[in-house]
């Protein structure tokens, strides 16, 4: 029996494992990093072990440390959660040898499976339908642009030992097979330290489908049916939902036996999640399905399952690794009403999606009930770190069919505060209610489609948003007028420094924010009891009647971010008039979007540049970005080399204008 269970994870999965053995009467053991002291999911442990630096190759991979941690605490079994070491067949064996029970599959099945290579071999011996593509050994650029061809372009290359859509590259055509290839080795060698690759053919039309499956140490396995993770961006998933919308119940049926197939061909036991890849060119969820790889762990959208199912992953698989039998048979798993999962990102969808770690100034979530749950391991006042993956939550919705699902999630998003961080969430509520979600017309390359309908700016927010940063401005000034009073002269925040916001010692007076490169000027006019504004855009409201209802307001020191239904509008408040004159970033300048390494210059001074073409790459957050040139050009200078380490805004490259001879 376990008793005390340490788990060796982060952020929300490492809360919602803790969440399901304390439930149990578990003792529950955290294990964090030293940037993670503070972090939600350390308070949601009985006890908590810190087991290195903030580097994740220092903590949470460091197997090491983990058994130790568990050894001191007198753990007698852990949860790996999922990414980090959930599949690391050496870690189950150091469990093994600790003589701690390792909650998941056994090393071996994770051997078979952790490889995509070596689990397709496995697969098409148990008859389980394969992608065409080249899964061999040979390595050699001869072999593998030899089965590319054979293939037939557009072709797909995925790192053996890829996760989390790293280590992927598509080649159009033969021409780019060779930068693919090389891009994909450096990624897949980056990330998982091996850079062994295998060949798919590239579907262009395919949506994800894939299954859950349950086994345990009787012989036992079984589907909890599938989830559609069709959309996706950088093949990461970022909308999934339970069941998979047009599948008939036939090849529900079929698609779930070839995973229990899957299953029993490994002797699994415990949670996983085969996943198919199927040509919805014709029939849809309907079309023919290929096996495209096994992750033997939790998955982070198993939420949809469990709505629609009603069962406790995360206790079943304590059962598995108690030595208990799974608690149903097949025919006792009944699907009911439909559930969606949307992923909240810190990132910049206005930036290509660039990760945007930083500071919560506040998070609230809507009101969690049988129809809303939310996943997170932030809370108001914590950080994204740079170190992390930065997913800040899963909002998952349930309801009796999907309509009623998608209309939860959206006003559950919408409700969702997150000050601080960009993220993806007005994106998400414009993905779940997109005309063609709600159609369900569902393929991987659905936010590609609708990219420019589903990636815009928020033009009419920043009016609602200045009166509602002004509003806060003069009631948090009154209120520090107030307390200033009271205490006899206190030193006030800095909001109420004498700097022309001061109280009513004007009748007017200018507030001056700036939002991204605008300088936003709003007159303010103070007439009794009411205050009126003249906005930047020539309009003017009056306070307190024309307040925008459903916008809420937060700051810290200099920065107030209003928010409302998902959008947040952030405002830098400026103290003195006069501004720096100097701009940084003007055009022609190219400057590192974030803290990374530079991992190759494509261009050197003099070459001429077309505007989308790569000039740089960047790795950043262990994923590259490509540095495009905004407009065409001439490389004036180039700062940096590879291998350099740059830090946010610094100048990479200078671009100049063409010189056009007439
Ligand atoms: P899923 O199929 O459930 O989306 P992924 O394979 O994308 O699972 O990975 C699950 C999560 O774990 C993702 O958030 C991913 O970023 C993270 N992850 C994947 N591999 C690793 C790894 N080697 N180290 C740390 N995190 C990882
Ligand atoms: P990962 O380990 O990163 O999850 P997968 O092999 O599961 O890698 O693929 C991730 C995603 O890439 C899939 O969900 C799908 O969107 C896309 N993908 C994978 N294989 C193909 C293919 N052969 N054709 C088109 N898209 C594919
Ligand atoms: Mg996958």
């Amino acid at each position: 029996m376990i008793k005390r269970l340490l788990i060796a994870n982060r952020g929300e999965i490492a809360v919602r494992v803790a969440r399901t053995a304390r439930r149990l009467g578990v003792h529950v053991i955290a294990v964090y990093s030293e940037a993670d002291a503070g972090a939600m999911h350390v308070e949601y442990a009985d006890e908590a072990v810190c087991i290195g630096p903030e580097a994740a190759s220092e903590s949470y991979l460091n197997i090491e440390a983990v058994i130790a941690a568990a050894r001191a605490t007198r753990a007698d079994a852990i949860h790996p959660g999922y990414g980090f070491l959930s599949e690391n067949a050496r870690f189950a064996e150091a469990c093994d040898a600790a003589g701690l029970i390792f909650v998941g599959p056994s090393a071996d099945a994770m051997r078979s499976m952790g490889d995509k290579a070596t689990s397709k071999s496995v697969m098409e011996a148990a008859g389980v339908p394969l992608v065409p593509g080249y899964h061999g050994d040979d390595q050699s650029f001869e072999a593998l642009a030899k089965a590319a061809a054979a293939i037939g372009f557009p072709v797909l290359i995925k790192a053996s030992a890829g996760g989390g859509g790293r280590g992927m590259r598509i080649a159009e055509r033969e021409g780019d097979f060779s930068e693919a290839l090389d891009s994909a080795r450096r990624e897949a060698m980056g990330a998982f330290g091996d850079d062994r690759v295998l060949i798919e053919k590239y579907l262009t039309m395919p949506r994800h489908i894939e299954v859950q499956v349950f086994g345990d140490n009787h012989g036992n396995a079984i589907h909890l049916f599938e989830r559609d993770c069709s959309l996706q961006r950088r093949y990461q998933k970022v909308v999934e939902e339970a069941p998979a919308p047009g599948m008939d119940d036939e090849r529900r049926a079929e698609i779930g036996n070839a995973a229990v197939a899957a299953a029993k061909a490994i002797n699994y036991a415990g949670a996983g999640t085969v996943e198919f890849i199927v040509d919805a060119t014709d029939d849809g969820a309907n079309g023919p399905f290929y096996f495209m790889e096994m992750n033997t762990r939790l998955q982070v959208e198993h939420p949809v399952t469990e709505y629609v199912t009603g069962f406790d992953l995360v206790d079943w698989q304590l059962q598995v690794a108690n030595g208990d039998a799974l608690p149903v048979t097949q025919h006792e798993v009944t699907l009911s009403g439909h559930a969606i999962e949307v992923r909240l990102y810190a990132e910049d969808p206005a930036r290509d999606f660039l990760p945007a770690p930083g500071h919560v100034v506040a998070f609230e979530v809507p009101i969690e009930s049988t129809r809303v749950r939310v996943d997170t391991g932030v809370r108001s006042g914590g950080d994204i770190a740079v170190a992390y993956d930065p997913m800040i939550a899963k909002v998952i919705a349930h309801g009796a069919d999907r309509n009623t699902a998608i209309a939860a999630l959206d006003g559950a998003l919408a409700d969702l505060v997150c000050a601080g961080p960009t993220t993806n969430q007005a994106f998400l509520r414009r993905a779940i209610t997109h005309p063609d979600f709600v159609a369900a017309k569902l393929d991987t390359g659905f936010i590609g489609r609708h990219a420019d309908s589903l990636i815009k700016d928020d033009e009419g927010s920043l009016r609602p948003a200045l009166i509602a940063v002004c509003a806060d401005v003069l009631q948090a000034r009154r209120h520090d007028a107030t307390k200033h009073a009271e205490a006899g002269g206190e030193p006030g925040s800095p909001w109420s420094v004498p700097d022309g916001w001061r109280a009513n010692l004007k009748a007017r007076e200018v507030f001056v924010f700036t939002h991204v490169d605008d300088a936003l000027s709003v007159a303010v006019l103070h007439d009794g009891d009411v205050v009126h504004l003249g906005l930047p855009d020539g309009s003017t409201a009056t306070l307190p009647q024309d307040r925008h209802i459903g916008w809420k307001t937060y700051r810290t020191e200099n920065t107030l971010f209003a928010v409302c239904g998902g959008t947040q509008v952030r405002l830098e408040r400026v103290v003195a008039v006069e501004q720096d004159a100097a701009q940084s970033g003007s055009a022609g300048n190219l400057n590192a979007p974030m803290p990374g390494k530079i991992v190759s210059v494509a261009v050197s001074v003099g070459d001429v540049v077309t505007k989308g073409q790569t000039l740089l790459v960047l790795e950043a957050m262990k994923m590259e970005h490509a540095i495009k040139a905004p407009a065409d050009g001439v490389v004036g200078d180039v700062f940096l080399k590879a291998g350099d380490q740059v830090t946010d805004g610094v100048e990479l490259i200078r671009l100049e204008p063409v010189e056009t001879k007439s």
